[in-house]
């Protein structure tokens, strides 16, 4: 069969969705509320912004716009200045947005039918990684595989941001994020 992962992903990531909708709809959320609300929900200080959840999603502003105003409006989501930079507004979730997403993501069909596999989400990284460098996109992944981080006692350091990254932080998605070989290609990039 042709393409077997890709159809695959493609019904898997449906079927799920439809679940979702399934599952969550009756609080009014959709499936890319929750997708949202989930990166939000492991996003770190410098990735916690409208713009890297649009970013991350793949979403046009205007779209990303409208869906944050009512995850706000609702009750999911709050916004807050960054203490330096008024210009800049973090996202962070309420306790019902927590609720939110320990309920409905993943939906619990994909708990019950034993949907987890340590070696397939292995080896999806490993795709995603590929596709991510092929396509010019951001990575969004966690310090710890990150070329700039500097481990530090009690916490870290970001060689990029030139700031300290506190315990919590370093399991975090970056939008910043860069693997070796991520800035081994920019360096080269016909290769
Ligand atoms: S070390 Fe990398 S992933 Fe961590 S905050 Fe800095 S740029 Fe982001």
């Amino acid at each position: 069969m042709m393409n077997r992962t890709f159809v695959l992903l493609e019904r898997i990531s449906a079927l799920l969705r439809s679940e979702q909708r399934r599952e969550a709809g009756s609080a009014g959320l959709e499936p890319v509320h929750l997708q949202a609300l989930g990166y939000l929900a492991r996003a770190n200080r410098f990735s916690d912004t409208p713009q890297s959840v649009g970013e991350y999603l793949g979403l046009s502003k205007g779209n990303m716009s409208q869906r944050l105003l009512w995850l706000e409006r609702s009750g999911y989501l709050q916004r807050t200045k960054d203490e330096w930079d008024g210009r800049v507004v973090h996202l962070g979730l309420t306790g019902r947005g927590l609720k939110a997403v320990a309920e409905f993501s993943p939906p619990a069909l994909w708990v019950e039918a034993g949907g987890e596999d340590e070696n397939l989400a292995a080896e999806l990284e490993k795709v995603l990684h590929r596709l991510l460098g092929r396509g010019g996109y951001r990575g969004f992944g966690q310090c710890r595989t990150c070329r700039h981080h500097q481990k530090r006692a009690g916490g870290g350091h970001c060689g990029l941001l030139k700031v300290d990254l506190e315990p919590d932080q370093i399991d975090k998605l970056c939008r910043e994020h860069e693997m070796e070989e991520e800035a081994e290609r920019i360096r080269t990039p016909d290769r």
